[in-house]
Parts: C-alpha cells; structure tokens; sequence
C-alpha cells in the first residue's frame, strides 16, 4: 500500500480489439495503480465511441470483448471499479454544466478534434454524414465531466490523451473560479508519456485505424503483421550517442521505430541494444528483428488469450461485475454532480428516478 490512496481514473474507447499502444499507453499503469491500492475507476468509453462511428455498430458487444481482455490482464473487478460510461449517465449531466462555461474557440482547437475532422472528411462519402457532430466537437467536455466526476487525481493516458486532460483541468479551474471551489483538479499527464506509432507507419497506432498489433492476435497473425511493417532496406544514420529508447527511437522512420520500440518494451535490454547497434553499423537486419519480435509478442500474448477463452470469463460475469460497479461509482458521481448543480445556482435536485 501507498501511503497516500489517489483517485485514479481512465477510459478506453471500445471501438475495436485492444492494442499495444493501449496496453502500454494505458493499461499497464491501470494494473500498476491498482496493484499499488490506490482507488481506481477504469470505464469503457462507450458514449465517446458514438462520437465517431458513422453507421450502426455493436458497441455492447465490443464493450464486453474489451472487458473479457481487462479481465485477462490482470484487472480485477473487485479491487477496481470497472463500469461503463453509459450506466453513469450522470456524468452526460455534468458536462452539460461544464459545457456552459466552455469556450467553443478551446475546443476547436484541440488536436484531436482537427484530426478526426480530417480523417471522417476523407472517409465521408458524397456529403452523406457530415463528420462536424455537436459530439466530436464536445468530447473533451464529456472527458472531462469522466475525469471530475470521481474527483480523479492522476489519469493515466497516452501522449493522445495529454491535451484533453489539460482542457480537464482548465475547464474545473474556470468552474472553481467562477463559481468557488468545487471541483478537484487533477495532475497533468508527464511530457514522457508513450505514443506508439502505427504499424503502418502512422505517428498513432489507433484501433480505429487498421494499423495495430492487438493483444488477441494469435501467433500467425502477429508474424504476418510484423513482416508486413515497411522497413528501409538502408537504415538512415542515428545521429546520437545514447541508447535510451527515448532518444533512439524518435530519430527512426515510424514503421522502424513502432517495431523497436516494441523491442524495447517487450525484450531484455540486451536484445534491444544488440538490435540498435545493428542499426547504427546498417547491417542487413531486419527479417531477425521481425522473427525475434514476433516472438516475444506472441509469448506476451499468450496468457492474455487464454485468460481472455477462460471458461470464468464469460459475458455473464462480466454483465455482473458492471451491474455492482455502477451501484459503487453512482453515489460518488452524483455527490458531485449536485455539489456542481448547487455551486452554479440551479441547487440540487429534487427527483431523481
Ligand atoms: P480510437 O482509434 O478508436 O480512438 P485508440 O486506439 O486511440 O482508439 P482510445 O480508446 O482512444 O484508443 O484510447 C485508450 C487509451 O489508450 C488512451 O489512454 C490513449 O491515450 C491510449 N492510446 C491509444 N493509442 C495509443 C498509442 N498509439 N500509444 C500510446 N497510447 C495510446
Ligand atoms: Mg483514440
């Protein structure tokens, strides 16, 4: 135990089969927080997946396929309160009220924001489904009501996620501000946190992007992706000394750099290292550094798979476990919801169903 508990909380959108980046973006801090016994709510973005799917989708579905690898991780649903989105509904009440004091200039600039607008415009065909939803603009908003509804003080995200947890904190200073101190405010995420690029190439792997390596891949699939990953035949020169992944991995093209930073995630440091001294003298490579990878993927993902077919895992226990997690999370978030309702002026209410 700690000697002091914190409020943790994160979310994972169930748009798809967990990744890499997911893992070690995210989750490998949830188990890390829970194993440390501070107090953690994890929940399945289900809401902020609605913000970019265009048509129909089976989001309970992938809701419980995310949970049943949770479970396979290591999260454990009795020490940690795993719930969806949706079964706070609450929280969709608080960022109404922190939309009322939001600046919709904020918003539009947001990262984030200005990429999905991009890629749904490229995707939208004809006009039809015009991507500028009220929700994509308003994600932040929602993410922050997430975030302050269980007064979180650390919120362990990837690099993606660092300026929305930045808007969090601006939009429950403004509220404190304006209205008296209501609302905690959490810690910014650390400069260093991890975006793993895409096995594509791109700067993001991202499950919306058909471009991960996921948890559940079996052995097969992980070595034909990893062969597939672009290489350069001849490695650019590495212009530094040090042999911290941080400092040598950002100087290589994004499809080498995804599959060395895997390596150093995954590998003894001695296997990592052999692999960049490799890289630094151009020696022909790459079809061992694929081999020796995709091994150590599928040794990772291994007890994932399993833990994820267990027979105890099944998508009634998992019904049951969100079931007492919102009976658990609900008191807290809406403690804070009429706290904010009485700060602003509205007072708290009168009926709830
Ligand atoms: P989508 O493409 O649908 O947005 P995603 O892969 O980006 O999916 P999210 O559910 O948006 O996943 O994010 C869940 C968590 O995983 C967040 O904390 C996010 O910062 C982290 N994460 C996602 N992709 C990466 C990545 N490539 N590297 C590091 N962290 C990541
Ligand atoms: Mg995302």
């Amino acid at each position: 135990m700690t000697s002091k508990q914190e409020v943790i909380l994160s979310g994972i959108r169930p748009t798809g089969r967990l990744h890499y980046g997911n893992y070690f973006g995210a989750m490998k801090s949830f188990i890390d927080l829970q194993e440390k016994g501070h107090q953690c709510f994890y929940f399945i973005a289900d809401y902020h997946a609605l913000t970019t799917v265009t048509e129909r989708v089976d989001i309970l579905q992938q809701t419980i396929d995310m949970l049943r690898t949770y479970v396979a991780c290591g999260l454990d649903p009795v020490r940690s309160v795993i719930y969806r989105q949706s079964d706070l509904p609450c929280t969709a009440e608080l960022a109404l009220l922190l939309g009322m004091i939001t600046n919709i200039g904020h918003l539009e600039r947001g990262t984030t924001y200005k990429d999905k607008m991009s890629k749904l415009a490229e995707s939208s065909q004809g006009g039809e489904g015009n991507p500028l939803s009220y929700g994509l603009l308003g994600y932040p908003v929602l993410m922050a009501a997430d975030i302050l509804i269980v007064r979180a003080n650390q919120v362990p995200v990837g690099d993606d996620q660092r300026q929305h947890v930045e808007m969090a904190i601006d939009i429950a200073q403004k509220f404190n501000h304006r209205f008296g101190e209501t609302l905690s405010i959490p810690r910014a995420v650390e400069r260093n946190a991890l975006r793993l690029p895409g096995l594509d190439g791109a700067a993001k792997m991202g499950k919306s992007d058909n471009n991960t390596l996921d948890l559940l891949d079996d052995p097969k699939t992980v070595l034909k992706k990893i062969k597939g990953v672009q290489t350069t035949t001849d490695p650019e020169p590495l212009d530094t000394e040090s042999n911290d992944p941080d400092m040598v991995i950002p100087k290589m093209p994004y499809s080498v750099g995804a599959l060395y930073r895997l390596l150093s995630l995954l590998a003894p440091e001695d296997v990592y290292l052999d692999f960049v001294g490799k890289y630094r003298r151009g020696e022909k490579f790459y079809g061992t550094l694929k081999t020796t990878l995709a091994e150590y993927v599928s040794k990772f993902n291994e007890p994932i798979i399993e833990g994820f077919n267990a027979p105890n895992n099944t998508p009634d226990s998992i019904k049951d476990f969100l079931h007492e997690n919102a009976k658990k999370v609900t008191p807290v978030g809406l403690e804070t919801v009429e706290s904010c309702r009485q700060a602003m002026g509205i007072g708290r209410s009168l009926y709830r169903a």
